[in-house]
Formats: structure tokens, C-alpha cells, sequence
């Protein structure tokens, strides 16, 4: 078939090479053109395993092109996808619905004959109808052009694997025809298997914002249980490894630590808690206020927690922070829990140094004010205190005997809950631990 992608960031970059990869004529588009170059040339500009080595294969096919014309992708595809960022807005902490609506008016301009436009952004309940109604008033072909809404649960880090084989295909729709349409693209994982789940729009809306909602909620309950676990005496790690053997909990994400950050759940549920605000249901506000609260807490505990590790404060104090990146397995530093940690550091005083296996890079574009050093030894040369903030395979695989012989003093706060605390006491090492 023949596809368009609005917005080539992490998740349209990703669907457009993933969808040439299953075989369809796929056109791209960003109104950023150094995106636009860099992708036609083969070249992803962001950490994302396998996703280069895709692009590629998928560019000497000849199956994937990029663009800036609008009016090209118009006449190229039977189905554009809209990928563009839905960031927090500034006043109420809402979703920013502005490149959504200005990709729909920009694209809407040129739709001359029958096609469907799939949504796979983040977006409140509510934006599908509107972006429905809007762009059939500017579109020529009018009535001919459908919405339909697609929503996206790839994780960074397992992009491709995500896209190419989802948990589940969840279609909102209003006709049959683009019901039919969608299981035409996803034919391929639909026959492999993968759970193809048709409802109406807003419903579709919701499923993204709610799992989401749901995943936040898990890591801030046991983060809620650490502080519990704290202020009791008890373990959280044990706690949450015991609670996990429960089918009905399970394992993943009740990971206690320095909580959630990132392009999606933080901006995702204060979207949701706004949406429901205006829809007047109290409780998700309350709840999701909440969630929110824990785990914004966490970066100050972990502050609190270097404070108390260097003697009571910071000022002129050395700290090395292992990890800047939001999450192991990427290089996106959106609302970076460490970051946040190593900007208190820094307004007590301290001298910070961080490392990052991949995002050094694009935390210094954003971050020049931040020391950063080319290895995790370097970052804790003369350090008072070591953090251990995200939780790469590199710096479990870290020495702790080697490691202590550069630091001042061998204490370490392992805010991912994530190393071998034996293994580091056992050469010395003060360890502290969120929830112990
Ligand atoms: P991003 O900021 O990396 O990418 C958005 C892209 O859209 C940018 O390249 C930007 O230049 C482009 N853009 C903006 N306006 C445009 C326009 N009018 N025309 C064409 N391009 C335009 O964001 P992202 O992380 O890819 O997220 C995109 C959406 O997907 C968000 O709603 C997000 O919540 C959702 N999502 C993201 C992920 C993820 O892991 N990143 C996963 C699931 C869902």
C-alpha cells in the first residue's frame, strides 16, 4: 500500500521504516529538514537499536522516500499516518494540540480524493472527532476523507520489535471501509497472531492514555511502598520481589527507585488528569495528581539522600552521577529524572560530574551548564558521593574494588535499586538504597 508519516521523531521514524519494512510504499514528512536529510541518507538521530540498519535496507529497496511538500504526500498516500508531538502545555498542563491541528490543516489543503487519516499521536479523548470535523471542512475531497485513530505503545529502546510485533492493534473507526484499510496495513502481524481490537474513536483515545495511566500508577504504588518500607524499617526490593511471584501484580514496572521521566507518561498524565478535569471526574484527578506527586518526590528523596551522604550539604561538594538518560536503552533525556536530581545538586552547591553510554550527547546540547566525563571513572574521580541514577548493563558490570580506588570517599546511592549491594559493600562501599 501506499502510506505517508506526518512527524519523523522517535515514534514516526520508527512507524515509517517499520511499515516499509513490511513491505508497503511509504513517504515521510517533518517540517524539521535537517530530520528530513539525515533520514534520506540513511541516518537515525537518535539511540534506538536496530532502527538504522532498517532504514537503511529500507531505503536501497527503494521503498521509503522523505519529503517537505505536503502536497506530494497528499497525492503519494491512501493512508497518512500523524505522528507529531503532543508536548505538555504550559498553562494547565493539557496536551499542545498544535502540531496535530497544523499537520491536519497543512495536509487537509491537498486531499483531493478518498483516504484515511490514522492518528498514532498521544492525544486527549475528544482530538480524533475534532481533527474529523476539521480537516473535512478544508479538505477538497470533504466528506471523502476519514479519521481514524491508531494509538502507538512502542518503548523506546525496543522500537522495532514493538512496531513490528505489538501486544495488540487497536483501531478506533467510524466506517468499515477503514476498519477494512488498517487490517490491510497491519496484514502481516495481524496474521501472526497479534490481537487486532476494533472500537470507536474516543475509546481508542483512551486506551493510550489509560495504559499509560496505569503503568505510572504501578511504579508510583511501589514507590509509595518504599517510603512505607523506609519509615518501617523494612526492604522494599524483597517486598516488591515477593509481591511479583502474584499473577495478578506481576513483575513488570513495580520497579521501587527514582520513578518515571521521559516524552510520554509524565506529559501523558497530566494530559489525562487535565482531560478529566474538564470531564468533571474527580477521582482520575485526585488519583493521577497523586501518582504524579510520588513521583516527583522521589527526585527530592534522592537529593535528600546525597545531602545526608555528604555530611549534611553539598556546597563544594564533589558528586558523580552514573546515567542521564531517562531510561536505559535510550538517549532521551525528556524530563530526565537525573537530570532534575543533578540540577538540586547543583543549586546546593555541588560539582557535579555525569557520565552516559549514549546520552552525553544530547544532554549536553540541552544541558552546557553540566560537567560531563568521557567515562564513569572519570565522572567519579575525587567524588564524595556516587549516583547511580540510570540503570545501564554498563555500570552493573562496573567494578566496585576499581571504582573506589578514584573516589574520595566509597559511598554510593543506588536510586535504580539495580546493583549488587553485597558485591559493592563487600569492597567497602557505603551503599544507599531508596527503600532500605
Ligand atoms: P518527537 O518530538 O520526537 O517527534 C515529533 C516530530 O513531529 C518532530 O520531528 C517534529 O519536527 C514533527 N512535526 C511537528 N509538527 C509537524 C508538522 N506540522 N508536520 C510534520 N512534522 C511535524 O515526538 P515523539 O516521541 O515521536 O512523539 C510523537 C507522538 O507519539 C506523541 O504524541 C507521543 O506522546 C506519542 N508516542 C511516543 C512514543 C515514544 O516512545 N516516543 C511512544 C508512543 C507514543
Amino acid at each position: 500500500m501506499r502510506l505517508t508519516v506526518i512527524g519523523t521523531g522517535y515514534l514516526g521514524l520508527t512507524h515509517a521504516v517499520c511499515m516499509a519494512d513490511l513491505g508497503h510504499q511509504v513517504l515521510a514528512i517533518d517540517v524539521d529538514p535537517d530530520k528530513i536529510t539525515k533520514a534520506a541518507r540513511g541516518e537515525v538521530p537518535f539511540f534506538e537499536p536496530g532502527l538504522e540498519p532498517l532504514l537503511r535496507k529500507s531505503l536501497e529497496a527503494g521503498r521509503l522516500g522523505f519529503t517537505s511538500s505536503y502536497e506530494e504526500i497528499a497525492r503519494f498516500g491512501e493512508a497518512h499516518f500523524l505522528c507529531v508531538g503532543t508536548p505538555q502545555d504550559d498553562g494547565d498542563g493539557g496536551a499542545d494540540l498544535r502540531y496535530v491541528h497544523d499537520a491536519a490543516d497543512a495536509l487537509a489543503a491537498h486531499l483531493s480524493s478518498r483516504c484515511l487519516i490514522v492518528g498514532k499521536s498521544t492525544v486527549p479523548v475528544g482530538t480524533a472527532r475534532h481533527v474529523l470535523a476539521r480537516v473535512r471542512q478544508a479538505a477538497p475531497a470533504a466528506d471523502q476523507v476519514e479519521v481514524a485513530w491508531n494509538p502507538e505503545f512502542l518503548r523506546e529502546g525496543f522500537a522495532v520489535q514493538d512496531s513490528l510485533r505489538p501486544d495488540r492493534l487497536v483501531f478506533g473507526v467510524t466506517s468499515a471501509w477503514a476498519e477494512g484499510l488498517l487490517r490491510e496495513i497491519y496484514a502481516q502481524p495481524l496474521a501472526a497472531g497479534v490481537p487486532g481490537l476494533v472500537m470507536d474513536l474516543e475509546t481508542a483515545e483512551l486506551v493510550k492514555v489509560s495504559a499509560n495511566a496505569f503503568l505510572a500508577t504501578k511504579i508510583s504504588f511501589i514507590n509509595a511502598m518504599a517510603e512505607v518500607c523506609e519509615a518501617a524499617g523494612a526492604d522494599v526490593v524483597r517486598l516488591a520481589e515477593a509481591l511479583s511471584h502474584d499473577e495478578r501484580i506481576g513483575r513488570r514496572s513495580l520497579v521501587p527507585g527514582l520513578g518515571f521521566g521521559g516524552g510520554c507518561l509524565p506529559k501523558d498524565i497530566r494530559a489525562f488528569r487535565a482531560t478529566a478535569m474538564s470531564l468533571g471526574v474527580e477521582s482520575v484527578v485526585s488519583l493521577l495528581g497523586e501518582v504524579d506527586a510520588i513521583n516527583r518526590g522521589r527526585r527530592v528523596r534522592v537529593a535528600d539522600l546525597a545531602r545526608q551522604a555528604a555530611g549534611g550539604s553539598l556546597a563544594g561538594k564533589r558528586v558523580a552521577v552514573l546515567g542521564v538518560a531517562f531510561k536505559p536503552n535510550s538517549d532521551d533525556i525528556r524530563d530526565s529524572p537525573s537530570l532534575d536530581v543533578c540540577d538540586r545538586l547543583m543549586r546546593e552547591g555541588a560539582l557535579v560530574s555525569a557520565h552516559d553510554p549514549v546520552a552525553m550527547a544530547a544532554a549536553a546540547r540541552a544541558r552546557p551548564d553540566l560537567r560531563f566525563a568521557r567515562t564513569a571513572a572519570e565522572a567519579a574521580a575525587g567524588a564524595d558521593v556516587v549516583l547511580h541514577l540510570t540503570e545501564w548493563p554498563e555500570y552493573r558490570a562496573i567494578e566496585p574494588a576499581v571504582l573506589g580506588r578514584v573516589v574520595s570517599r566509597r559511598i554510593i546511592i543506588d536510586a535504580r535499586c539495580a546493583l549488587d549491594a553485597g558485591l559493592w559493600r563487600a569492597a567497602g562501599w557505603t551503599v544507599l538504597m531508596l527503600g532500605q
